[in-house]
């Protein structure tokens, strides 16, 4: 298929870029423009700063994008777990960029465009009932991660993590929004709190092929936390020590993607417990697509630029 084509031309990771629409009319639009084959071109809103800069992706997806359209470009990768290929899809960008929308769906957790977990999720379990190549696919598990303060162990955030066995996309969302109200509870600064943690979704598929070989694989569905710099006059004490944990395991993931991009021999797995619950996912056979989020107003310009940097560096 076209995924598996291109990635023996390019290397193990691709990277997708999603602007969500402009909410503040205040505020200037710096996509000055979005190419079909992938670039994006970026306008400093200050006149006569850096002017424009073209960027280079896999694919661009506009604010007019829907859930379907990203979900149809992802579902080629998503589709390889059942072929025993380990997956990794994970939402990068500043809070309030759009990795939750895309990764779950809207705000306030409406039935409608949910997200590619959600769509992800049910292709699964309905290729499962198809696939008659497939044997047997022994079951679905999920588990859901929350990085959480009390749980450090050097300084690095603990992944709390559970194993539900689950049959059905309904048993998933049933799971998340337990997840999401937990994530919610015991903290007053909530909204730092929720853009603060990682989220980790996990598929693991058993499955046995007609030539009856045994396959295990994993798709790992991974909201990150904002990757804006903590503000210390934001958040204190727990919050911050929770604020810099993350920080460090977002740090970590970074440098085990730079690391892969640039082909290095050593790939630093060991240093976060994300980058080894993800080691799997990253790297080798595996399968990785960064979903890159941008914040198209003007002011979010900075953290814009960084995030778009970083993407192309990789891809
Ligand atoms: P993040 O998870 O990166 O902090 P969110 O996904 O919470 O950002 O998005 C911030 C707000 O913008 C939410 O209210 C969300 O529903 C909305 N939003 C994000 N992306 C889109 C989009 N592509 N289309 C419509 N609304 C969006
Ligand atoms: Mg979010």
């Amino acid at each position: 298929n076209l995924y598996n084509m291109v990635q023996d031309l390019k290397g193990n990771i691709r990277v997708y870029c999603r602007i969500r629409p402009v909410f503040n009319p205040e505020e200037q639009n710096v996509i000055d423009f979005i190419g079909e084959n992938g670039s994006l071109v970026v306008v400093d809103p200050k006149p006569l700063k850096d002017g424009k800069k073209l960027f280079q992706f896999n694919r661009v997806f506009g604010p007019t994008a829907t859930q379907d359209e990203v979900y149809r470009d992802t579902q080629p990768l998503v589709r390889s777990v059942m072929d025993g290929y380990n997956v990794c899809i994970f939402a990068y960008g500043q809070t309030g960029s759009g990795k939750t929308y895309t990764m779950l769906g809207p705000t306030g957790g409406s039935a409608k465009d949910l997200g590619i977990s959600y769509l992800a999720l049910n292709d699964l379990f309905e290729l499962s009932d198809q696939r008659k190549d497939i044997t047997k696919v022994g079951f679905l598990t999920v588990c859901k991660l929350e990085f959480r303060s009390c749980a450090s162990d050097n300084g690095m955030a603990l992944p709390d993590a559970t194993l539900h066995p689950v049959r059905s996309t309904v048993d998933v969302i049933d799971l998340m929004k337990i997840g999401e109200v937990n994530r919610a509870v015991g903290s007053t600064a909530i909204n730092i709190r929720s853009s603060r943690s990682h989220s980790i979704l996990s598929v693991h598929v058993h499955g046995e092929d007609a030539s009856g070989s045994l396959f295990h694989s994993c798709l790992h569905l991974v909201d990150l936390a904002g990757s804006e710099r903590v503000d210390k006059s934001e958040v204190t004490g727990d919050g911050l020590r929770e604020a810099q944990n993350i920080n460090k395991s977002l740090a970590c993931l970074v440098d085990v993607i730079t690391a892969l991009a640039q082909k290095n021999s050593h790939i630093p797995y060991r240093n976060s417990k994300l980058t080894l619950l993800l080691q799997n996912s990253l790297g080798g056979n595996a399968k990785t697509l960064m979903l890159a989020h941008v914040n198209p107003e003007g002011d979010a310009f900075g953290e814009t630029m960084s995030t778009l940097k970083f993407a192309q560096r990789v891809s």
